[in-house]
């Protein structure tokens, strides 16, 4: 197996052109951008491991289990992200998300990382006397539990209501409620668990296909090429059972992906790219524009010819299936 080697010299100056792209200003209507839904770009929680603490541990035992496992089952089995810590939370400062349980409707007080050390930022119920007392004799206590666990904890990564999106269709006729997203990179998504209009309340505390995209997209750590710099960063490669990360470029514009850096990894990624014979297989590929926002997920493969990369086929994952080759960006 041959890689090409690392040029230091042409990285060091691809560094500084991404660098200036990306400091580029934006011409772009953002007041506009801003009243449409969905992920809220700005909340993503830099680091995977939230911390999360319980604001009374007096609360049934066996319900505060069941939040961890929906949540350990759903949103952390398929993305890279760890809730940690699940005890008493601290009366000082607390750098996660602080959950009190209260017979309300569950909700978080922001999307995200702005829940960071927030007293009281997420409100779920263990009881439904109060509210919503039909969902113990729909679906029993624990399943009322989960399922709503599930739809906060989506908040709490930044996720707002499907049914807030401009696109959302006329079939759907609840109202927005609550914080917008600013992205929407995907179908419009009737199966989302953040989706009010769900015929399946909270999804019956499932994940849909693409909200387990859309987790992947953001707390996956998988490959991210941006357009302007024509960059693409890799975060793990699997290389004769070996992980490594890559990044690779086109900054010369001549449809050949050079490598320039490549080194070994102990970090993880929900979908890995994997290198075998000469082909480099890429399950999952976040497409980056100019202001660094998700535009599109994709599939793809590119053949190493002994000294560069090209892409030999792609397939848009979302937000709609199209023929599509990188090079034509
Ligand atoms: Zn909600």
């Amino acid at each position: 197996m041959i890689l090409p080697k690392f040029n230091p010299l042409i990285a060091s100056s691809i560094l500084m052109l991404t660098s200036s792209l990306l400091a580029s200003p934006f011409d772009g209507n953002q007041s506009n951008l801003s009243s449409r839904s969905f992920p809220l770009d700005t909340v993503i929680w830099a680091n995977t491991n939230i911390p999360v603490c319980w604001e009374s541990l007096s609360t049934d035992a066996n319900l505060r289990n069941e939040v961890q496992n929906a949540v350990t089952t759903t949103w952390e089995a398929n993305s890279q992200v760890d809730f940690t810590g699940w005890g008493q939370c601290p009366t000082g400062t607390f750098a996660g998300i602080r959950i009190g349980v209260n017979d309300v409707g569950p909700y978080t007080e922001r999307l995200g990382n702005e829940l960071r050390g927030r007293v009281s930022g997420m409100i779920l119920n263990f009881t439904f006397v109060s509210w919503d007392p039909n969902c113990i004799t729909n679906h029993g206590l624990t399943s009322c539990v989960r399922w709503t666990a599930v739809h906060e904890f989506g908040h709490a990564l930044g996720f707002a209501h499907e049914q807030n999106r401009h696109d959302t269709p006329t079939t759907c006729t609840l109202e927005p409620q609550g914080t917008m997203g600013n992205i929407i990179f995907t179908d419009w998504d009737n199966n989302s668990v953040m989706n009010y209009c769900n015929p399946n309340w909270n999804g019956n505390g499932n994940l849909s296909n693409i909200d387990i995209l859309t987790v992947q997209t953001y707390y996956g750590n998988i490959p991210r090429y941006t357009s302007p710099s024509k960059l693409l960063e890799i975060p793990v490669v699997i290389v004769s059972g070996v992980s490594y990360t890559a990044t690779l470029d086109d900054f010369d514009g001549d449809n050949a992906f050079s490598l320039r850096t490549f080194n070994r990894t102990g970090n993880r990624s929900s979908q890995p790219a994997r290198y075998a014979g000469t082909t480099l297989t890429l399950l999952m590929l976040k497409v980056l524009d100019l202001r660094n926002h998700v535009e599109s997920l994709y599939s793809a493969t590119m053949n190493f010819n002994g000294s560069t990369f090209t892409v030999s086929s792609a397939t848009q994952l979302q937000p709609t299936p199209i023929t599509f080759s990188l090079v034509s960006h």
